[in-house]
């Protein structure tokens, strides 16, 4: 039987609101440019009908945030916005969306000499004008420098748990409570343990969940269940998001995808830990969002799926991120990544980058480093 919801407040992003004991919502990202109007409304109309109540759009210059103004008034959705690095384009978008998301990491990257408490200050007085929640996007790739540095490198917990927390002292030290968090990982059992943590520190905070890069479907899917039905089972968890690398058209089965997990796990139909185990190949990918600079990413990554199928019994880590954004960090994690820019795909063996190749060639030069890494591990193939 499912626990009691945790006591979190209920913070209210356009006509939904999250905590408070109410329904789990269930979000998505758009990811066309917002400056593609057309497509853009297209695919944040597509996502709103299949159930979504917030759709995230990223914008990351000025000519995406002025769309926002003609997105907003083509479209019901509830709107969030995801600042990524330029935390100045706030002001400029906040009459225009329902919530702001920042991710504490990225708050370094413009003006480097403003503290980032100035910048939390500033995120939280537009909010405020606005009628703007927030949302603390800490993620795994991109966690705060300062904190990382203050943790051993293995410890993946830590910094993310320090971040999240000292964001939230810092955004009631103003008096703004109209916030949730996320705490994301690619690995769906830390997404549970840094969830699990943060929870029972500040029960009272709304969290939003996902497992970050879960990749493809079906094996995406059965990631973020896995984390969600350890996590939701328990009381925790007040809105998701199943993040799949599909192509745009196919977005709304990131929605269907979370509503049937959660009907199932409402229902008491859980258990797929147990399909998850560890010692195989594991792709992680990100969901894509219109910083892909090459449109081929989500076929390079289903391909890097078929090419690697001969290896899945190796308990190894191949990523594939669409963009220079989040991509170089992203990847240093696993045994192999991939990143993608507009012409090329950087390779990278851990934190070493290999070298940087055309669509075409790639594939071929990913197999030989994954071959050479299968016989120095494990030597000839089992
Ligand atoms: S890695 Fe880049 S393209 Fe992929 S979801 Fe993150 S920001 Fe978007």
């Amino acid at each position: 039987m499912n626990a009691p919801r945790n006591p979190t407040r209920p913070v209210r992003i356009g006509s939904v609101t999250i905590g408070g004991g109410r329904p789990i919502v269930v979000q998505s990202m758009c990811t066309a440019k917002a400056w593609d109007v057309e497509a853009a409304v297209r695919q944040i109309d597509s996502l709103w009908r299949a159930g979504a109540g917030v759709v995230r759009v990223a914008v990351d210059s000025r000519r995406e945030a002025d769309a926002l103004k003609e997105i907003r008034q083509r479209s019901e959705a509830n709107l969030a916005v995801d600042l990524q690095e330029s935390y100045q384009l706030a002001a400029d978008v906040a009459p225009f969306v329902d919530k702001i998301r920042y991710n504490p990491g990225h708050l370094y990257h413009h003006q480097r000499s403003r503290p980032w408490q100035d910048k939390v200050r500033f995120l939280a007085d537009v909010a405020g004008q606005h009628d703007c929640a927030i949302r603390v996007g800490v993620n795994c790739g991109s966690v705060d420098p300062a904190q990382r540095s203050r943790f051993a490198p293995d410890d993946w917990l830590g910094p993310m748990l320090a971040s999240a927390l000292e964001h939230c002292e810092r955004l009631d030290s103003f008096g703004f409570t109209r916030y949730c968090v996320s705490l994301k990982d690619s690995d769906p059992r830390r997404v549970v343990e840094v969830n699990r943590r943060f929870a029972a520190q500040r029960p009272d905070v709304p969290l939003h969940l996902g497992v970050t890069e879960a990749g493809m479907p079906p094996e995406g899917i059965a990631k973020t269940r896995m984390a969600l039905e350890q996590l939701i089972s328990r009381g925790i968890g007040d809105t998701i998001r199943v993040s799949l690398t599909v192509p745009g058209w196919r977005k709304h089965e990131e929605v269907e995808a979370g509503r049937r997990i959660l009907e199932d796990i409402a229902a008491g139909r859980i258990g797929s830990q147990d399909e998850l185990g560890a010692g195989r190949l594991n792709i992680v990918s990100c969901p894509s969002c219109s910083r892909v600079e090459n449109e081929a990413f989500v076929e390079l990554a289903v391909k890097v799926r078929e090419m690697t199928r001969y290896a899945a019994r190796y308990p190894l880590t191949i990523a594939v991120m669409g963009c220079r954004v989040n991509g170089p960090g992203e990847t240093d994690d696993a045994d192999l990544g991939v990143w993608c820019g507009p012409r090329f795909v950087n390779l990278k063996r851990g934190g070493e980058l290999l070298g940087r190749f055309s669509y075409q060639e790639i594939l071929p030069r990913l197999k030989a480093e994954l071959d050479a890494l299968i016989a120095s591990r494990f030597g000839s193939p089992r």
